[in-house]
This record gives structure tokens, sequence and C-alpha cells, in this order.
């Protein structure tokens, strides 16, 4: 990868986008059968699968919190996921990510409803291609909600960043590499901030409007993450409303197999007797 020569020409950024527009954002929702929440974003080019387990029984037993549940975010990055190949296994970033993500999403979960319990988020990178802790810390918001895990709200994440002096939001991979500043946040659906991280410098007015810029983008990621559970549940009340309908179309049968066996009744008696 190189260096373009701008960032921006007429107002254009180089993957065709406006400085405030965010990369398209599709999201599965329980696309795992085995865990109890799952969901599977592509953001831009960035592919995140999310898995959920809990509220489970916590080991080592030690961690147990007496009342309430603990929760527990592992960022991982496919060696796969970035250019230049990984090295596997937990690094300096992955324990930070993993950290700051944790403590964007428990702010909305009633843990105090779970005592010596753990809820275990697992968030794994396939491709990146910028912004990969805010895409983990949507697709770990979803798989969240589609475990059941009652929360307060949806957490929605989005970063801002300064190419050629200009703000713009939701940084593509070109964008975050070379780039003048890089500021993920994450809020909840309420508004309240539950993450918020700098690279690089901003004046204190680039500041006020960065986040400004931030918050806009996660009402929309709000927007979509809501629908993809919608769909979700949507589909799953469609197919459970279906045989409800059924039995009301043939009441006539019930009554005739009922008379039926009321005659074979009697008849049997007849024979008896
Ligand atoms: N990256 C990489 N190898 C790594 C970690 C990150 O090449 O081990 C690159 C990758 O291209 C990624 C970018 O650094 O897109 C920045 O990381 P990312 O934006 O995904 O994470 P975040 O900005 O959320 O920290």
């Amino acid at each position: 990868m190189t260096k373009p020569e701008s960032f921006i020409t007429n107002g254009i950024r180089i993957d065709g986008r406006k400085p405030e527009e965010i990369r398209p954002i599709t999201i599965e929702v329980g696309v795992l059968d085995r865990a109890d929440g799952s969901c599977y974003i592509e953001h831009g080019l960035n592919k995140v699968l999310a898995a959920v387990y809990g509220p489970r029984e916590v080991h080592p037993r030690h961690m147990q919190k007496p009342t309430t549940a603990i929760v527990r975010f592992r960022y991982n990055m496919a060696s796969f996921s970035v250019e230049e190949r990984k090295r596997p296994g937990p690094d300096r970033r992955s324990v930070e990510v993993s950290k700051v993500s944790r403590e964007a999403l428990e702010p909305v979960i009633f843990t105090e409803y779970f005592p010596k319990s753990s809820i275990d988020v697992f968030v794994e990178v396939l491709q990146a291609d910028a912004g990969t802790r805010t895409v983990g810390i949507n697709a770990a918001s979803v798989a969240l909600a589609d475990a059941g895990i009652p929360m307060r709200g949806l957490v929605s994440a989005c970063a801002v960043g300064k190419v050629d002096g200009e703000l713009v939001l939701d940084l593509m991979k070109e964008e975050d590499n070379y780039g003048e500043a890089d500021m993920p946040l994450a809020m909840t659906q309420t508004g309240e901030i539950t993450l918020l991280q700098m690279d690089g410098n901003l004046t204190p007015e680039e500041f006020e409007k960065a986040i400004e810029m931030a918050q806009e983008g996660c009402k929309r990621i709000y927007e979509i993450q809501r629908n993809a559970l919608i769909e979700r549940y949507k589909r799953d009340i469609e197919t459970e409303e279906e045989p409800l309908e059924t039995p009301e179309e043939e009441p006539v049968e019930v009554e005739t197999v009922v008379e039926n066996e009321a005659e074979e009744e009697t008849s049997e008696e007849v024979e008896s007797e």
C-alpha cells in the first residue's frame, strides 16, 4: 500500500465518500449455532464475527463476583486478516482493544442480574480495513442482544480522523495508515460516551467537531444494528405464527373424528351387548 497523493479531491475521498459519510454496512444476526448470540458484520472492507456465551458459570471460579456477572471480551485479529501476515495469538494491541471494548459495552449490561456468572464475548477480525475495534464493538453489541442478555440499549461505535487537514468520518485503511489523527468513539443509544481514544493531534475546535461527527455516525450505525435485530426476530415471529393459524381452518375434521369415535363406541357397545 502506498500513500495517496491526496486524500480528498473536490470534496470526495479516495473511496468516493463525502467527509461525513460512513462506509456501507451489512449485519447478519444469529450466524453461529453453538453460541448463545452471534453477529457477522461487513463494514466497508472489514469482515468481523462476534460470538457471545452466557450468562454461564465462571471458570476459573476465583474470578466469580458474588453480586454481579463479570464481562470478558476477547478481540482477535486472524493472521490472514491484514496485508502482512499477523503473528497468531494475543499481543499488546489485542489486549488493549479487548480491554477498551469490554469497558465500552459493560455499562449497558445488567450485570447485577447474574451474580457469580460470566458473559463472554469473542470478536474475530477476519478481514481488516481500519476501525476494527469499532466494528468489533458494533458486532458484539448486536451479539449480546441476540444472546438475550438484558441491556439498557445497544452500543454503537465509529471513528473520526483527519486527512489533508480535514475531518473525515469512519476512516478506511489508507486514511487510517497515513492520516493525521484517528479518534474512535462508542456511545450508548441514549448518547453516553463509553469509549473515546485518540491517535494524532486535533485542535480543540476540531476535537469538538469530531465528537459531533462521530456521534452522528454512531446514530446511523445504531439504526442499522436495530434494523438487523428486528429483521432477525421478525423472521422468527413469522415462522412461529404459522402453526397457530392452521388448526383454525379445519375445525370440522376434529368434530367428525369425535363423532366417528362416538359412533364406533356405540356400535362396539351394541356388539358386546
Ligand atoms: N494492522 C496490521 N497488522 C496488525 C494490526 C493492524 O496490519 O497486526 C493494520 C490493519 O491494516 C488495520 C490497521 O492497522 O486496518 C489499523 O488497525 P484497525 O484500524 O483495524 O484497528 P483500530 O483502528 O480499531 O485500532
